[in-house]
């Protein structure tokens, strides 16, 4: 497939390929789509197999934020930048030089963290450019986001357990929580916090350790998914939710912060058929990107707005379920036509 029509097919605006012969970074930029705002997302660095597959992610992930940032209605679109790793050896240089691709995209791209990336290379893109964000709360920045998707996905959980019929009280209920790295762990906390007896697993004995210090009963991560309890909510890794798992799935709810849980699209309808309330990611996920996109706010960032948009998410969940039970689509189609709406109103 050419860029030409990749780009077509998924509706990108432009894509940008970086090369400083200085330090030898090489680094795209994909934007999606400005019709809302700049495209605000993460810079991911990772060690690619080749051009093809840094291109395929970058224009997935691009899409993606752009849906991201609709659903949550903010005035931003959606882009994403990945670098082929290795990230040359002396990091400040190699940030200024992506910064410096950053600056020549003129602001319709808003740079911030990802995978491989940490507070202070925001600080060193910031040497060189205005349009990366991300900064920590000390250097006046939004400072980390895990709490705000954690609280997103606790906010989303009430929703999707209405849509199940189930009452949103946390107390008694029973939830698998797959992965408590920083926002796994915050999610813990939050459902022991309201009296849910949590389950939860982690490849990482570190996590493992904070989740049981949190009051999680620990299980095997082999057997997180198929757990005996009223709500899932993958934390950990993506394309968790697959045609294998999907039928050994107990939860009637399933609501985390995991970047694409379903393995594949037709894994939504899976979902649907055997009556599983499932929020989509993308949706319930926003509390970061809410939080980060703060930042270029005119007025400068607002913790109390950020609190109020993460909020919100409840209720725009609630609007997707419900739509999605009236027309009969999945919750994943019904969230991708809201977001496509607001992109095409704009
Ligand atoms: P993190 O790296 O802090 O934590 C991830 C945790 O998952 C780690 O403890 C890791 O050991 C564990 N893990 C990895 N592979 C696993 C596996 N196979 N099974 C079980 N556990 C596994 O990451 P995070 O910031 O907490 O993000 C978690 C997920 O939420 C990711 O998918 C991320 O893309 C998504 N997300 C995060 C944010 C945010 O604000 N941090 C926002 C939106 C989406």
């Amino acid at each position: 497939m050419t860029v030409f029509s990749s780009m077509v097919a998924d509706g990108h605006e432009q894509v940008c390929f970086f090369h400083d012969p200085a330090t030898g970074l090489r680094a795209i930029i994909a934007i999606h789509s400005t019709a809302r705002g700049p495209g605000v997302g993460g810079v991911r660095i990772r060690h690619y197999r080749d051009e093809a597959e840094a291109l395929t992610d970058v224009l997935r992930l691009s899409e993606a934020m752009s849906y991201k940032a609709a659903c949550a209605g903010l005035a931003c679109g959606g882009a994403k930048a990945v670098v082929m790793g290795p990230f040359p050896a002396d990091r400040v240089a190699g940030m200024h030089a992506l910064a410096g691709f950053v600056e020549h995209v003129g602001g319709r791209y808003i740079a911030t963290e990802d995978m491989g990336m940490s507070e202070s290379d925001i600080a060193r893109l910031n040497d060189v450019t205005r349009f990366a964000v991300g900064r920590s709360l000390a250097d006046g920045g939004s400072g980390d986001p895990s709490p705000h998707t954690a609280q997103g996905v606790i906010n989303g959980m009430r929703s999707a357990l209405r849509a199940a019929g189930m009452s949103d009280d946390f107390n008694g209920l029973k939830v698998a929580v797959q992965g408590c790295g920083s926002v796994g762990l915050g999610v813990v906390e939050r459902l022991r916090a309201g009296g849910a007896v949590v389950l939860a697993s982690d490849i990482s004995e570190t996590a493992i350790e904070r989740a049981r210090a949190a009051g999680a009963e620990i299980v095997a991560n082999d057997d997180i998914l198929a757990a005996d309890v009223d709500v899932l909510a993958p934390c950990g890794i993506g394309a968790v939710l697959s045609e294998q798992s999907i039928p050994t799935i107990r939860a009637r709810v399933i609501a985390g912060a995991a970047n694409n849980q379903l393995a594949t699209d037709a894994d939504a309808a899976r979902l649907a058929e055997r009556g599983i309330v499932y929020a989509p990611d993308f949706v319930i996920n926003a509390g970061g990107v809410i939080n980060v996109a703060d930042e270029i706010d005119p007025a400068g960032y607002d913790g109390q707005r950020v609190a109020a948009r993460v909020a919100g998410i409840e209720a725009t969940l609630d609007d997707i379920f419900a739509k999605a039970a009236r027309t009969g689509q999945t919750s994943t189609a019904t969230a991708l036509e809201l977001a496509k709406s607001r992109i095409g109103a704009a």
